[in-house]
């Protein structure tokens, strides 16, 4: 039987520098000119260093923070495209070890109504999800002997197993806890996508403050050498993330590029996503952080990481009330969900929209909109929403990266890609309005085409009309 080897790599360090980010914190100041250099070098598609992401996070001046809110928009307008990769969070089980102050999971919080998705229940959550028109999952798991990496592996499958209809789940992804390498070789073997591990908090007093020592994720170098055992292990899609609100919004900022650049040093790839979540209600939980996150800050922070991290996905999840997601969709985020219900077992229970119990949940969901009413409304403002897993599926990660990586694969590639499994979303799950919506915009979307594409892709989308499904590029 498999027993977890928490024995650390003899590599592994804390290479985040608390005293010197902490520096730069304290040293900021606004420097128009220099911040402005910096900004240029960005629309070159260059990742920035530390210091001058130090020089973004600098800027204070309304003027200022808009000309970095515009060089966002810019780079998301000009490189990345107009899609939105869409996705849903399934919680397969809230039984946990440890007692992060922040989480409605915490094991200390004995209000909390613990419970794992059974096998058939698990196919009934994916069978919901698919129902609603989902393709790409990520499996989120408590940290307990229960979920084994075994364990994770068998509900993968099972994810990958169900289908229903034209439904079926193309890519899973998973956020659980820190495995050891032989950990993530088992997950890794049943095809997960990315694996995403957030850091919280990178600076290691506070980390200590939210996180019992007496725990598993007491233990900061555990979790922060956690994405070199994963490399190690054969995993090449990472997702890294800070939980924002437990300590200084920009020493977080630091620290992730700090920590991305560190992967990209050390193993020739950077992670696939960032995470940016702010901290929510949970059970239990009072809000009176020293360190919140206006929305002012937020989109700063945000803004600034699409212009720190340019070969990186951006995801900002449901936590955030529909209005700052609207916004803040412009700057760059290539990811979100929406109809997300995080009670256990929570899709395939008829309830009203936005009802939530938060004793079933890890905490409160900001935008409790549907798939469809989200789709719809992205679509108004010219977004093309996707659900395409084709790179995933061809191999195309790591190094591999192509999507931002080599000049024109979003052209060719993502935004027909795009508009194929939009097309399937419109004929299969769409409501009569978004339907409409949706064959308005991808018929514009094919004007935008070279011709020779675009007679490619008119052709896939009358198969899929004629009900063949997954016409990938
Ligand atoms: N248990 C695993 C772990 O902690 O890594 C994985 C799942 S945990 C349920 C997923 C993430 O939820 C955590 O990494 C944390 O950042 C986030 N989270 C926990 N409590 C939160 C809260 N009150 N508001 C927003 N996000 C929260
Ligand atoms: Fe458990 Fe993760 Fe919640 Fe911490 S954040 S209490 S490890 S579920």
């Amino acid at each position: 039987m498999y027993t977890m080897d928490t024995t650390l790599p003899p590599d592994a360090k804390a290479f985040i520098d608390d005293a010197k980010l902490e520096r730069m914190v304290a040293d900021m100041h606004e420097d128009p000119e220099a911040v402005r250099k910096v900004i240029a070098k960005s629309l070159r598609k260059e990742a920035l260093t530390v210091e001058e992401t130090a020089t973004l996070l600098g800027a204070e001046s309304p003027e200022l923070v808009e000309e970095i809110f515009e060089a966002a928009r810019k780079l998301k307008r000009d490189v990345y495209g107009n899609r939105i990769v869409f996705f849903a969070p399934l919680y397969v089980g809230n039984f946990c070890i440890n007692d992060c102050k922040y989480c409605g999971f915490r094991r200390s919080l004995t209000s909390a109504v613990r419970h794992t998705l059974s096998d058939e229940e698990l196919v009934r959550e994916t069978e919901a999800l698919e129902d609603l028109g989902h393709k790409r999952l990520i499996l989120v798991y408590g940290e307990s002997p229960k979920y084994s990496p075994d364990f994770i592996a068998h509900t993968v499958r099972t994810v990958y197993g169900t289908k229903k209809g034209h439904g079926e789940i193309r890519r899973v992804n998973i956020n659980a806890a820190p495995l050891d390498e032989e950990g993530f070789r088992i997950v890794k073997a049943a095809g997960i996508g990315t694996y995403q591990i957030f850091q919280e908090t990178y600076h290691k007093k506070t980390y200590a403050e939210w996180h019992p020592a007496n725990t598993m994720k007491g233990d900061y170098l555990w979790r922060l050498n956690a994405f070199d055992r994963a490399f190690r292990a054969g995993i090449d899609d990472m997702g890294l993330g800070v939980l924002f609100g437990l300590y200084d919004w920009r020493f977080e900022v630091l620290a992730m590029v700090t920590h991305a650049r560190y992967l990209q040093e050390k193993f020739g790839v950077g992670p696939h996503t960032l995470s940016f979540p702010r901290i929510k209600p949970a059970e239990g939980l009072a809000l009176n952080l020293k360190y919140q996150v206006d929305d002012a800050a937020y989109k700063r922070l945000v803004a600034i990481l699409r212009l720190a991290v340019p070969y990186t996905g951006l995801i900002m999840t449901a936590r955030e009330p529909a209005e700052l997601r609207r916004e803040v969709l412009a700057f760059g985020v290539s990811q979100i969900d929406a109809g997300t219900k995080l009670e256990i077992g929570g899709y395939q229970e008829k309830r009203e929209e936005g009802e939530q119990t938060l004793n079933r949940e890890q905490f409160q969901v900001g935008d409790t909109r549907s798939l469809d009413e989200v789709i719809g409304e992205i679509m108004e403002q010219d977004y093309i929403p996707s659900f395409c897993t084709s790179c995933y599926r061809l191999g195309r990660t790591g190094e591999h990266f192509m999507e931002y990586a080599i000049p024109g694969f979003i052209g060719r590639f993502c935004t027909p890609n795009a508009i194929m499994t939009l097309s399937e979303y419109l004929y299969d799950y769409a409501s009569p309005e978004t339907r409409a919506k949706g064959m308005a915009l991808i018929a514009r979307e094919l004007e935008k085409l070279d011709p020779k594409l675009r007679d490619e892709v008119k052709s896939r989308l009358a198969r899929v009309k004629n009900g063949e499904r997954d016409l990938y590029f």
